[in-house]
């Protein structure tokens, strides 16, 4: 057993899973995000348990981790959500994995390797509603579709678009994302032009935009079990997947005064009991919660004294009287009656739990725990 691990409730993904579908439109179907290695969870035990739980595409923001999936066994449709570069494209279309496209000559050179392969490459096309990020702008849609459709060997099998702040109470620029959207397909429609699969929504816009859910919806952070942001009217109760624990590895006794850590940032006013716990900034632990951060140790909360450094930490443990060296400590998760959330911390370092995720799920060391669904 190492020191400090991750663990991955897959049982909290597969309860997370069904609170997606209790919200989802009838005839909507679910994308399962796994960019990021899972936003940190672990990108193949995660597709692996989305796909035995129905979804019905996954997707992923770079090829390689497409090639990844397929490594593994994983035959199910994959969306690649930043597009396929040029020396990707031949590979891409063989293994049947669907760029998000944008770029009129990464279409033709699609077309004439499909054409070459003897084939039909299946794309979705990428439209720029008003993120200002990767996508077609909409109002030079309609003449990109007419180039688009023109070409031989593919097939324009999706659309898509993207939301800047679903996230936020306001929905206006939602809306106007949308209307700007359904112009679109407006054109397409005018084309004669049937795609099986819209869609649009994250997490944050299957909660609160049920007449923006078309055919297909792309969550990513409801499922690791935290909600897009504080901001959001949040009906569901979700349950978080990642878990970030370590053992105390020395507990010692120091006088007033004693500086505790680099920098000597903390010098307690009283006698104080501290613990060093072997987490640091390389295992995603923020350098921020320096003299900021909370852990759970014996169901308490017990504070981070002095700066994170790399591979320890020192929490103050003091009021805590039955702690004692390699009794397990919570950085993330629950423990007893009290839990540390992803949001949590986050709001400490002024960012979004994401990014907590993200560099949290690079640990070394992760332990997917499959319980029974408690649903
Ligand atoms: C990451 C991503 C999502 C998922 O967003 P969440 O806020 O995590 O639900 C959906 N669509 C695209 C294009 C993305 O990049």
């Amino acid at each position: 057993m190492p020191l400090s691990w991750v663990e991955i409730d897959l049982a909290a993904l597969r309860h997370n899973l069904l609170q997606v579908r209790k919200r989802m439109s009838a005839h909507t179907q679910i994308i399962g995000v796994v960019k990021s290695d899972a936003y940190g969870h672990g990108m193949l035990p995660i597709a692996r348990e989305l796909v035995s739980g129905g979804v019905h595409f996954l997707a992923v923001s770079k090829f390689w981790e497409a090639q990844e999936l397929l490594a593994a066994g994983i035959r199910h449709p994959i969306l690649v959500l930043s597009g396929i570069e040029p020396c990707d494209m031949e590979e891409a279309i063989r293994q049947q994995v669907r760029p998000a496209l944008f770029r009129l000559d990464h279409a033709e050179l699609m077309s004439r390797t499909a054409c070459r392969l003897d084939t039909e490459a299946k794309i979705h096309l990428k439209v720029d509603t008003g993120m200002g990020r990767l996508g077609v702008p909409y109002e030079r849609a309609p003449a990109f579709l007419d180039k688009l459709l023109a070409l031989p060997g593919i097939k324009l099998e999706g659309i898509l678009s993207h939301f800047a702040a679903a996230d936020e109470s306001d929905k206006s620029y939602s809306e106007l994302q949308l209307s700007r959207f359904r112009e679109v397909l407006g054109e397409l429609a005018g084309r004669g032009h049937a795609v099986q699969f819209i869609h649009i929504a994250n997490s944050a816009g299957l909660l609160d935009l049920p007449h923006a859910h078309f055919q297909l919806i792309r969550p990513g952070i409801m499922l690791y079990g935290s909600p897009p942001s504080q901001e959001l009217h949040f009906p569901a109760r979700l349950k978080p997947v990642m878990s970030l624990k370590a053992k105390i590895l020395q507990l010692k006794d120091v006088p007033a005064g004693q500086p505790i850590g680099y920098g000597r940032t903390f010098l307690p006013e009283k006698p104080s009991r501290i613990a060093t716990i072997p987490v640091g900034y390389d295992d995603g632990y923020p350098r921020l919660l320096s003299n900021q951060g909370q852990v759970l140790v014996c169901g308490q909360r017990a504070a981070v004294v002095g700066r994170v450094s790399m591979n320890l930490i020192t929490i103050d443990v003091t009021h805590v009287r039955q702690a004692k060296e390699d009794d397990e400590v919570v950085l993330l998760g629950e423990q007893m009656d009290d839990r540390i959330s992803a949001e949590e911390i986050a709001q400490t370092c002024a960012t979004i739990s994401y990014e907590i995720y993200c560099s949290i799920g690079r640990h070394r060391f992760k332990y997917f725990l499959n319980g029974a669904a408690d649903l």
